[in-house]
């Protein structure tokens, strides 16, 4: 892989070692082999990885880096839950460098400064999860962190119970979050703080660089991309499950797949994360949440911008995100952003997904696909569902409806495919995860008859589905 790869460069390594990252050596994992490569994402990125490359294999699982990679721990801190948490950083995670136009990222490589009491370690159950989640969110069309490459191994680790420890090479456009912001400017270390704001200013908006008003400018691309992600993941019914400052990229790529879920039943309330007591990260919070986060991040840029220009900037917020959402929805139902009808179309399809045993993200494939035969089987027996196929039938569009069916998942990432995917990979068994990846290569909307296999019957109830943010 080492001459194939056009350009490898580090930026983020350009700023001070030690103020803004620590320098790692990996520590490897036992006996690893892989899981899967995602050969479409390598070809992509020029990056074709040679599997039976003994050298790649151990530098995927932390051992040996590639001589162009340039291992370092991030530091950054944020608010959790609502609280200040101080000082976080790369517990679990090495930034290496860019290549093909992304940031490389070893999840699970050991120890680094910023562990605290954490092992330094993934386990296989979370990094499937969150390989397939992001995976299964870029092919929706929506901005994620990619991956590239799982590596389990005998490496025991301790969780709720002894698991098996793996390792995942994630990509993203930036690793940057409001934590690394917030991370100086809570020490009061405004220096660095402009520093790290002007570092992100020429990765993500390079435009602006040079601009008087630039950073008041680049909060304006923040609010909107991160007001354009949750119209997305509102739209497709995601939940993130945890979505802390430090989990917010200021790129607006979705990251930290933790503990996350898809709607099943319509509920503004549905809690994926059993952590979350409080219900903070629930489906229909996660809007008011980002607004919140923002107002987080606007503080760190008080001490360059006048606290009046960002309120006003903020206050944008919440009408950027009713139409991110509004247009989301639109094109996903295949019905023009101006129709009046609209409004009422997409509450009418939250009030079909209510009904038990309905799963909001057929909902798309139902209307659009006269053919699709998907979980929700009561579907098409329903009164309320044939009044809003009526309604939506009189409004639809016809110049959308390829885009929309080309966009309309034809398979569900439920939590029990998922579990199902865990226990076949702990057992040994690679092929469901190779052929959901391989599906998702071809598109959402394509047939997957291993998805068919592994989600055809959902657990009796999952009303009471939580997950542990242990990963
Ligand atoms: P997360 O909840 O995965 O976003 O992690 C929150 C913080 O805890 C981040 O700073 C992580 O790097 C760190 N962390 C999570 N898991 C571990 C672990 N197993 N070992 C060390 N640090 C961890
Ligand atoms: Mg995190």
């Amino acid at each position: 892989m080492t001459n194939q790869l056009p350009e490898w460069s580090a930026p983020y390594c350009e700023l001070s070692e030690g103020i803004f990252y620590q320098k790692v050596s990996p520590v490897p994992l036992v006996d690893p082999c892989w899981v899967d490569i995602n050969r479409a994402l390598a070809i992509e990125i020029n990056s074709p990885i040679d599997s039976t490359d003994q050298k790649i294999l151990q530098a995927f699982s932390g051992g040996e880096p590639l001589p162009e990679w340039s291992p370092v721990a991030q530091v950054y801190s944020g608010h959790q839950f609502g609280h200040w948490a101080g000082q976080l950083g790369d517990g679990r995670g090495l930034y290496l460098g860019v290549s093909g136009g992304y940031e490389w990222h070893l999840k699970g490589g050991g120890h680094t400064p910023y562990s605290r009491s954490g092992d330094g370690r993934s386990v296989l159950r979370s990094a499937i999860r969150e390989y397939l989640g992001s995976e299964y969110i870029n092919a929706l069309g929506i901005p994620s962190t990619r991956a590239l490459a799982l590596v389990t191994s005998d490496t025991p680790v301790q969780r709720e119970t002894m698991e098996r420890g793996a390792s995942l090479m994630r990509l993203a456009k930036s690793h940057l979050r409001i934590g690394h912001f917030e991370n100086f400017y809570h020490r009061q270390d405004y220096g660095r703080l402009r520093e790290i704001i002007e570092f992100a200013i020429h990765q993500l908006d390079p435009d602006l660089a040079g601009l008087p008003d630039r950073v008041e400018q680049t909060f304006q691309r923040y609010l909107e991309r991160s007001a354009q992600l949750i119209g997305h993941w509102m739209a497709v019914g995601f939940v993130h499950g945890v979505m802390n400052t430090d989990n917010t990229a200021l790129s607006g790529e979705t990251l930290d797949y933790g503990p996350y879920g898809f709607l099943t039943s319509y509920r503004d309330d549905y809690v994926i994360n059993h952590t979350d007591h409080m219900g903070r990260y629930a489906y229909g919070q996660q809007p008011r949440v980002m607004h919140w986060n923002m107002s987080c991040l606007a503080e760190t840029l008080t001490p360059f911008v006048c606290v009046d220009t960002l309120r006003a900037a903020l206050d944008r917020f919440p009408g950027l995100y009713q139409t991110a959402y509004r247009t989301q929805m639109a094109n996903r139902l295949a019905i023009e952003t101006d129709n009046e009808a609209l409004a009422d179309i997409i509450q009418a399809v939250k009030d079909v997904c209510k009904t038990p045993g309905i799963y909001y993200p057929e909902i798309f494939s139902y209307l659009l696909r006269e053919d699709w035969m998907g979980l929700s089987q009561p579907l098409k027996g329903l009164e309320v569902f044939q009044q809003l196929q009526s309604q939506w039938s009189s409004e639809v569009s016809k110049d959308l409806v390829q885009e929309a069916r080309a966009a309309a998942p034809s398979w569900m990432l439920s939590y029990w495919l998922l579990d199902r995917v865990i226990r076949a990979a702990e057992g040994g068994d690679f092929t469901p995860i190779r052929s959901l990846r391989e599906a998702l290569n071809r598109g959402i909307s394509g047939e997957c008859q291993s998805a068919k296999d592994l989600g055809g019957s959902p657990p009796a109830t999952d009303s009471a589905y939580h997950l542990s943010c242990s990963s």
